[in-house]
């Protein structure tokens, strides 16, 4: 047997990060920029207002105060999106609303609550001159051309995660597009005799086939796009056909078929078809795993990682290996959920060695974190995995972990999704 953390190593030491493509920007959300993104311009790219307010000189206003108003000539205005060839001298103010660029001469905005403009306006007096009630500093309520982002600059890294910041710099700089890190299209193939569709009546002796659900709907919410392959029969000729139309994507995962049952044929398709390996991981649920690399039609190696079949196995041997494997593909990185400690509510065996991930639901209780079994840990039991936000871990040498000890649990929900 291997370990949990062996397992990962060799898969991701053979999976890699994809190549770049070109996207719109919106549609690029979630995926990871491929090369630096350098600014081509200064943003902001004027000096312009933060403030609704009166453009002025700083030194017209010292001394201002509600009790005596410094009054200052208003010659223009100046909105939003124009440009003006109005100049702010000693003596004179623009009207100016945010955003607007800052008119040459004026170094300070006073903003329209610091002057007498209601007053004015309720009281009917002219508009051409103005009230300030307060003194200004220089740079007062304006914001410089490029105080944000200079050009010339590497404003985003090669590497990073777009999410709508990053998407709302790209479109700060104009770009409509970015180079990032194709996402991954997972072929998946579930496998049994037994298996029948969603949608058609079951057969006696029939289950309906829920992995290719749960691993596909996994797939997304990695970021992956999952290419659904079907359902192939415990026979080498139906696997021989699904695992090569399988070898279109960027990796192919399995379900079924590894394990020591007479029936497990998937194992002797794979190891004819390319170079797997079997490993029992010291793990439970989801001991047996097959992973290697298949060669496809077109030449390219395809990694494939076959899971066991029984429902809950997948899902957590999806969560432990297939997920970082994914991520590494778009480029993200060896990303992990975050991991908080909790007291668990019920004593949990460990009969035989192995790290047991148990379903749990877990809460906040006071200053720490509770983790309470949502079941029946049966690895059949989808419903106890429907109930959790977590999985705790009984690690390899504890061979009996008490209610109220502490165990790292994986949180499942984890509110940054990295889609
Ligand atoms: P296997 O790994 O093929 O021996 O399957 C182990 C158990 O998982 C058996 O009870 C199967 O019927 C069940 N199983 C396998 N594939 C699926 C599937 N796609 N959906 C639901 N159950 C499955
Ligand atoms: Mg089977």
């Amino acid at each position: 047997m291997i370990s949990v953390e062996d397992a990962l190593e060799r898969i991701l030491n053979t999976v890699h990060v994809l190549e770049p493509e070109t996207r719109p920007i919106l549609s690029a959300l979630g995926q990871v920029l491929a090369e630096d993104v350098v600014a081509g311009i200064d943003i902001p790219p004027h000096d312009n207002s933060a403030m609704d307010g009166f453009a002025v000189l700083a030194s017209d206003t010292y001394g201002a105060s509600q009790q005596s108003p410094v009054y200052i000539d208003v010659i223009g205005e100046a909105a939003a999106g124009y440009t003006s060839s109005i100049k702010v001298t000693g003596g004179t103010a623009v009207r100016i609303m945010t955003g607007a660029p800052l008119p040459e001469g004026a170094d300070a905005v006073v903003q329209f609550e610091k002057t007498d403009e209601t007053v004015r306006k309720k009281g009917g007096q002219p508009l051409d001159t103005i009230g300030i009630l307060e003194p200004a500093t220089p740079g007062l309520n304006v914001r410089l051309k490029g105080e944000d982002i200079r050009a010339g600059q590497v404003v985003l890294k090669k590497g990073t995660l777009l999410r709508p910041a990053g998407i709302g710099i790209l479109a700060s700089l104009g770009n409509a597009g970015a180079a990032v890190i194709r996402r991954p299209i997972v072929s998946v193939l579930s496998t049994g005799d037994e298996l029948c569709p969603a949608g058609k009546p079951l057969e006696p002796g029939q289950i309906y086939d829920s992995n290719t659900y749960t691993i596909a709907a996994n797939i997304a919410s990695c970021g992956g796009t999952a290419k659904i392959i079907g359902i192939g029969r415990d026979s080498l000729a139906s696997l021989r056909e699904k695992i090569a139309e399988g070898l279109g994507g960027d990796m192919l995962i399995t379900s079924g078929g590894v394990s020591m049952g007479d029936y497990d044929v998937v194992k002797d398709v794979l190891a004819r078809m390319g170079t797997v390996s079997f490993w029992t991981v010291r793990m439970k649920p989801g001991k047996p795993i097959a992973f290697g690399t298949l060669k496809a039609s077109d030449g390219r190696e395809v990694p494939h990682l076959g899971l066991p079949g029984n429902p809950v196995s997948s899902m957590i041997t999806f969560e432990q290996f297939a997920r970082p494997a994914i991520f590494k593909m778009r480029g993200v990185g060896n990303h992990t959920r975050p991991v908080v400690s909790a007291a668990i509510d019920q004593d949990i065996a460990n009969d035989d060695g192995r790290r047991i991930f148990v379903r749990v639901h877990v809460s906040k209780t006071g200053d720490g974190w509770t983790a309470s079994v949502t079941g029946p840990q049966g690895s059949g039991i989808l419903t106890s995995m429907s109930a959790a936000n977590g999985l705790a871990i009984v690690p390899e040498d504890c061979p009996l972990a008490r209610a109220g000890d502490k165990l790292k649990v994986q949180l499942l929900d984890s509110t940054e999704e990295l889609l």
